[in-house]
């Protein structure tokens, strides 16, 4: 095993941001295709920039991301937080005592790891299910938690959806929706309602995802959850600086559901070539993917037998997708705990018109030097821990 610990994929992230301004540096920015569908984008004119530097800016800016915050999610409210994660901590930090319940219902395992993470801070014990027959609400639950699309872009059913909500108001619970990448997704492929229209407390998204802007968390809800939210968000420092608030306004602004109509259509062509020659890849909504489980299958298919983990191997294909392709996957640059799920998000900027054998023979090239790494362990650390 190479990748054992968060710290493990700690040095992992440094490791590809090294190759990614390695890149950079020789090639230049165009020989890099991110379709991790994080944009990270930054939109800002020099007028916006120079108001940032005075106090007026932060007046203008939260005050722009109250309209276009609340067109994008609905709600009351709206509040500006770091990351997602950090607005689901602020949550529960708010919402969650000491031995109450969070119970959480989600299409598919696994969740975000920042649920169960900010439950075990506040003490508090935590479930989540997939199955609605299962899905139970104790006694003493005070939060109930959706997820809109999981981190491998898998949708809830809408119906299911709205059947958790209105269990958990039955008991006056209040529902907050882990809307990070559903959203948009959510709304633009799937044609589903806002979460709040659909009922819920609170929504989160994360303002980089399917969408041209910074990465941050952006919340909406009721006025007076949203409030105790922020109190805890401030005293504890979870809340979105000017600069980050500023790019929120326009990357809302800038988002269209263009690209990702776009992407729909293309998967199904990228899924048929990759499919006459791998098992592996499944269709997202915007583009295809390679689990854990589904690299494990293909290498014992292809009888392919090595020394490291699936989700190694996952890693290891990663780093050579982006270091001799420029191609930037999660598994590589993603935070600890991410998903180690290989996915191709064809709606982002850098691929929306891309020609896809193009495409296709730098991620079967990548396939076949994986494949060679992964007899030796010791090379494939070094590329794992560049
Ligand atoms: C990406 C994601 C998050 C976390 O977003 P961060 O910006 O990394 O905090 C939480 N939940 C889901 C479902 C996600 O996809």
């Amino acid at each position: 095993m190479i990748v054992n610990n968060s710290l493990d994929e700690v040095k992992k992230r440094e490791s590809a941001l090294k190759i990614i301004k390695e890149i950079i540096n020789d090639n230049g920015r165009d020989s890099l295709y991110d379709v991790t569908g994080l944009s990270g984008g930054f939109i800002a004119n020099d007028d916006e920039l120079d108001l940032l530097e005075t106090y007026v800016g932060p007046a203008i800016f939260e005050d722009e991301l109250q309209i276009v915050g609340k067109e994008h999610l609905g709600g009351e409210k709206v509040l500006a937080v770091n990351r997602t994660s950090s607005g689901i901590l602020a949550s529960i930090l708010a919402l969650v005592n000491e031995g109450d319940h969070v119970s959480h219902f989600l299409a598919e395992f696994p969740a975000h790891p920042s649920i169960p993470r900010s439950c075990a801070i506040v003490g508090a014990s935590y479930d989540e299910f997939v199955d609605i027959d299962k899905f139970t609400i104790p006694e003493n639950t005070s939060l109930v938690v959706v997820t809109g699309s999981t981190m491998d872009h898998k949708v809830i059913d809408e119906e299911l959806f709205k059947k958790v909500i209105d269990m958990a108001h039955e008991k006056d619970i209040p529902v907050l929706v882990d809307d990070a990448s559903g959203a948009r997704l959510r709304t633009a492929v799937f044609n589903q309602a806002k979460a709040t229209e659909l009922g819920a407390d609170l929504v989160v998204t994360s303002t980089d995802k399917l969408m041209p802007g910074p990465r941050g968390g952006l919340m909406a809800g009721r006025e007076e959850l949203i409030d105790e939210i922020k109190v805890k968000a401030n005293q504890f420092g979870l809340e979105a600086q000017p600069p980050l608030i500023l790019a929120m306004v326009n990357g809302i602004k800038n988002y269209t559901e263009e690209n990702l109509v776009k992407a729909i259509s293309r998967k199904e062509e990228f899924y048929e070539l990759l499919s006459e020659k791998y098992e592996m890849f499944e269709k997202t909504p915007t583009g295809v993917m390679v689990s854990e489980d589904a690299l494990k299958n293909q290498l014992e298919k292809l009888n392919v037998k090595t020394e490291l983990s699936k989700k190694d191997c996952c890693f290891l294909w990663a780093m050579v997708l982006l270091k001799d392709f420029g191609i930037i996957t999660i598994p590589a640059v993603g935070m600890p705990g991410a998903s180690a799920t290989i996915r191709i998000d064809l709606s982002t900027q850098d691929v929306i018109d891309i020609d896809l054998n193009e495409l296709y023979e730098k991620v079967d090239q990548s396939f076949e030097r994986f494949l060679d790494l992964s007899q030796d362990v010791e090379k494939s650390k070094e590329l794992i821990f560049y």
